[in-house]
């Protein structure tokens, strides 16, 4: 059976799963968004694609659609998550870049374990690592075991007073430009859109990507108020980019897929812009574009 919640979306372009940071393994989050109605997904683990093919298995038995997709940390100035869609997972540039970005997050959390260690609070950082497994490991993981060892109460606590931004262990992801990011998706034939810019404050930023090559902006993020998302999409207008939206999803705790996102009608107009990208007519299907 499948049931819609009333306020849901068919079409959610932010998840993730086990292999960043997600709770839930690619399958069981499949599961979760087949059970709520979903008919178009984007996987969209931070610096790793590794969930996709597992995701797009699971939604051709359920009924989903897979774009596969990607999360980039990059940098400018700050922080920036840069959103792939429809990136060829196999593709050999992208590929390698992610295989070292899963290095660096790991080495990453190595000098976050030495910052809180200065601070009083040791911890094993390769236990930390091997139990990501398979996935990109990043802070949520560090978070956990801060609680876990009773240095603070929640992931929140050891977000506001260590590991967010400007606080005493914070180390950023990646120095990655974001140009080099955007031309890391186009290489792989991907879109590429700047996620939850209001959250990371980067609104500022929107027309210097827009130069750079982005293709689109996730207006529809559950941190956006009304306002923001209304002027977000003023800015779409005004630099010709595409809007997206996503509930960015990681586990039972956060708002379920489908709460936030696209009608099929918004999300088919962003393909025109991958058919031209691609070099394909106006009629390439989904499963041309590398849906699944
Ligand atoms: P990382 O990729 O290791 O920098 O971790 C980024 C992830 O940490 C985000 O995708 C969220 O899952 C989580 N995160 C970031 N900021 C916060 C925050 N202030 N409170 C809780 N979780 C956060
Ligand atoms: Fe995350
Ligand atoms: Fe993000
Ligand atoms: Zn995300």
């Amino acid at each position: 059976m499948s049931v819609t919640a009333p306020t849901g979306y068919p079409v959610d372009l932010h998840a993730h799963s086990t292999r960043s940071d997600g709770a839930l393994s690619p399958t069981a989050l499949i599961e979760k968004a087949a059970g709520r109605g979903l008919k178009i997904m984007a996987l969209t683990d931070h610096d790793t694609t590794a969930g996709f093919e597992e995701a797009s298995e699971v939604g051709r038995r359920l009924g989903v659609t897979l774009i596969p997709g990607v999360e980039i940390s990059a940098w400018h100035e700050r922080e920036v998550h840069v959103l792939g869609y429809f990136v060829d997972p196999s593709d050999e540039a992208l590929s390698a870049a992610l295989r070292q970005r899963k290095i660096a997050r790991e080495d990453r959390v190595r000098t976050i374990c030495a910052r809180l260690k200065g601070l009083g609070m040791p911890l094993d950082a390769e236990g930390i690592i091997s139990r990501a497994g398979r996935g990109n490991v990043g802070r949520p993981h560090v978070a956990r075991a801060m609680v876990f060892a009773q240095y603070v109460r929640s992931h929140d606590e050891a977000f506001k007073r260590y590991l967010g931004l400007n606080k005493p262990a914070y180390v950023a992801a990646s120095h990655l430009p974001v140009a080099n990011a955007i031309a890391l998706i186009h290489g792989a034939g991907g879109l590429a859109v700047i996620a939850h810019p209001c959250a990371d404050r980067l609104e500022k930023h929107i027309p210097a990507f827009a130069e750079m090559g982005l293709d689109g902006v996730e207006v529809y993020h559950p941190a956006h108020h009304h306002g923001q998302r209304v002027a977000l999409l003023k800015l779409c207008e005004l630099h010709q980019l595409a809007v997206t939206g996503g509930t960015d999803f990681h586990g039972p705790e956060g708002d379920p897929p489908g709460t936030c996102g696209l009608t099929v009608e918004d999300f088919e107009q962003i393909l025109p812009r991958l058919r031209r990208r691609r070099g394909l007519d106006l009629g390439a299907t989904l499963d041309q574009l590398g849906a699944s």
